[in-house]
């Protein structure tokens, strides 16, 4: 997998825009302790270029899951469904928080598809969401 180094400057332009928050499962920058990733929405491998309009801040969990996939199969449908975009698409349209706050909830077939390749709700995180709940 080629990996193009991004400047500085460029970093911190999409960790603006992004609120310095993972664009698909939202957690913040500053309660995980650890720099969010630089998400190439179209992977480079794919030929995603490195430019601001592909790029987006994600968590480890969510660009590890994520990988080289643009789409993935809804289990509903049947149909091959193209993933998220955090930067032309709006969260709460294709997501939302379940009652207890802990679990994202996929709305559409986007969000669905998105919120099970991305493994969005995997026992650790939510486990983290649990103590990030009870501290308001
Ligand atoms: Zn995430």
């Amino acid at each position: 997998m080629r990996k193009t180094r991004i400047s500085s400057r460029l970093r911190r332009r999409v960790a603006e825009a992004a609120g310095y928050r993972c664009g698909y499962c939202l957690t913040p920058q500053r309660i995980t302790g650890m720099k969010m990733q630089i998400d190439h929405m179209i992977p480079e491998a794919a030929q995603g270029p490195t430019i601001e309009e592909n790029l987006w801040l994600a968590c480890a969990s969510c660009n590890a899951f994520k990988g080289e996939r643009t789409h993935a199969l809804d289990p509903v449908t049947g149909r091959h469904v193209h993933l998220f975009n955090p930067r032309k698409q709006r969260w709460s349209r294709h997501f939302k928080w379940g009652d207890d706050g802990t679990e994202i909830v996929g709305l559409t077939a986007c969000g669905r598809v998105t919120v099970a390749a991305l493994q969005m709700n995997h026992r650790e995180i939510v486990g983290a969401r649990e103590l990030w709940v009870s501290a308001g």
